[in-house]
């Protein structure tokens, strides 16, 4: 028997709907493969709790997740906090804290689920979105003086490292290799940024060496996004630094019918932390508390999770359910046009794990 560690954070607003139901899909699978047991500790952090304690986690928030085998986050979002004080205050403090430096961002169109591209069939679009999920333009660096008075400035700096670059391009291809096609497009901004970019560019040419086995080919990411659009067949798994990524995933979660499916897992590869898994979608205030949010980017994230722990059966058995449950549109919730509650698509994967 063994028993996973899982920290549970909701966060705010339909993360606290979406994350229980993803607890109650673990207890279900417990129950199907009876030599796997979470141990689940949640967290209330997130606006709430900076509204009582002026933070959005405690200081030592980081000791009481460090022996957990995995972490499972809702969203960090409130309309009555800066967004850069929820983002950083919680989210981003786990994935730095912890060097996940890798984000992974599977894309398809799950059975049953529209896209809202002309002429594409679901097989046109399987993609594996690897994002630098530790420096680049988001690496926190910067600042603002003189605030308020003309003279004002601000600055964010975009820094990459050639340690921090190989090592998520390492990465990458270790990931296209892994998958059928064996095919990987490096999103680039070369020709404008001229210097972290270029070394980008560069590292990329070096690392491909260790791949022979890996087809790989670059693109700018203005181009990037006609192309997800325009010929979606010719991209398998894309590696983009922390930005690019960050807006052509959105683009691809949309692309793959909506942002209440898309999953993701932010990873230490080398396994000296917890790994992060989340919907890619965030509070969404407008519809909390009404039960239509989708828990489908909870379980598809659990799936991820499940196979960052090595249990691949029981992924393989979820991600099925899950199929089965997308494919049946009485089961669709608002957001894919149907009527169903989160609570009915909860009740149908747990039954299709019993089943
Ligand atoms: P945040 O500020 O935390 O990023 P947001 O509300 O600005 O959150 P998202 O939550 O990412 O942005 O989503 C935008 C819209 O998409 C929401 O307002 C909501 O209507 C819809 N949406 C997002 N996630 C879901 C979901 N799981 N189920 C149904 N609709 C969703």
């Amino acid at each position: 028997m063994k028993t996973y560690k899982i920290a549970s954070i909701p966060g705010d607003g339909i993360g606290k709907e979406v994350i229980p139901e993803g607890e109650k899909i673990l207890a279900a699978l417990e129950k199907r493969f009876p030599q796997m047991k979470f141990d689940f500790e949640r967290f209330d952090w997130g606006g709430d709790y900076y509204r009582k304690h002026g933070i959005m986690m405690p200081e030592d928030g980081l000791n009481h997740l460090r022996n957990k085998d995995a972490i499972l986050f809702g969203s960090a979002g409130d309309p009555k906090i800066a967004d850069h004080i929820t983002l950083w205050g919680l989210r981003l403090k786990i994935c730095q804290g912890f060097d996940q430096y890798a984000n992974i961002r599977p894309t398809r169109i799950l059975p049953g689920i529209q896209t809202p591209l002309r002429n594409c069939q679901p097989e046109d679009l399987n993609w594996m979105i690897v994002r630098e999920n530790s420096e680049g333009e988001y690496s926190g660096l910067g600042g603002r003086a003189h605030q308020g008075h003309p003279i004002e400035v601000a600055s964010d700096i975009s820094i990459m490292t050639r340690v921090g670059v190989e090592r998520i391009q390492r990465f990458a291809f270790a990931i296209a290799r892994s998958r059928p096609r064996k095919k990987l497009t490096l999103i680039t901004k070369s020709n404008a940024q001229r210097h972290a970019m270029v070394m980008w560019d560069e590292i990329a040419c070096e690392v491909a060496r260790d791949f022979p086995d890996v087809q790989w080919d670059k693109e700018l990411v203005d181009a990037a996004t006609a192309r997800m659009i325009n010929k979606p067949s010719s991209l398998d798994t894309i590696v983009a630094s922390n930005l690019h990524a960050d807006v052509l995933s959105d683009l691809a979660a949309a692309l793959a019918g909506s942002l209440g499916i898309a999953p993701t897992g932010n990873i230490d590869p080398q396994r000296r932390y917890p790994s992060m898994f989340e919907p890619i979608h965030g509070s969404a205030f407008d519809i909390m508390g009404q039960g239509l949010a989708n828990p489908i980017g909870t379980f598809w994230s659990i799936v991820l999770m499940l196979d960052h722990l090595g249990e691949n059966e029981a992924s393989k058995l979820l991600m099925q359910a899950i199929e089965g449950v997308t494919a049946n549109p009485i089961l669709h919730t608002r957001d894919l046009g149907g009527q169903a509650k989160m609570i009915d698509v909860s009740n149908a994967v747990i039954k299709a794990i019993h089943s």
